[in-house]
């Protein structure tokens, strides 16, 4: 792999959801979206509900991701996130049902853990269909 790359993996803890050579990595930190280059100094980050972008020359892929970490080191970073989907492989019709049963969550009487349940649900939701929305226009 040239140096000028980065070797980007997103895995999760069933599978390996996108492996390649890219020319940067942008990742929704809990502190922020933060953007990783060759020659970054080494870091572990905790991830957010968020997206996670790679450019490739003139192509950039976008993947939605649910917390996890992220972990920065010489030339490779490693993504563990809770759950990964490539944004060609979301299901929008899901993810409007998941936002939907959220909302009816976030309006029914509840215990304050079930609203917190429910607000990173529909941040999930959200981020997946936005995700989506990055290749389907
Ligand atoms: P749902 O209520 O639709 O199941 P969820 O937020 O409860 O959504 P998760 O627990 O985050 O789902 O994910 C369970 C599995 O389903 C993971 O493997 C995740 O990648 C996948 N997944 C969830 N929603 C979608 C979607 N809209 N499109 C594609 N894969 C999805």
């Amino acid at each position: 792999m040239a140096v000028d790359k980065i070797q980007l993996d997103v895995a999760t803890p069933d599978r390996l959801v996108f492996s390649a050579a890219v020319d940067e990595v942008v990742l929704p930190s809990v502190e922020g979206y933060m953007g990783v280059r060759p020659g970054h100094a080494p870091l572990l980050a905790q991830l957010d509900v968020g997206e996670i972008s790679c450019h490739v020359g003139t192509e950039t892929r976008y993947l939605a991701c649910s917390g996890g970490f992220a972990e920065v080191l010489g030339t490779t970073v490693s993504v563990l996130a809770e759950t990964a989907e490539l944004a060609e492989s979301i299901d929008v019709e899901r993810a409007r049902a998941a936002r939907e049963r959220a909302e009816e969550r976030l309006r029914a009487e509840s215990s304050e853990q079930e609203f917190r349940r429910a607000e990173v649900s529909l941040k999930k939701a959200i981020t997946r269909m936005n995700v989506a929305g990055r290749v389907r226009g």
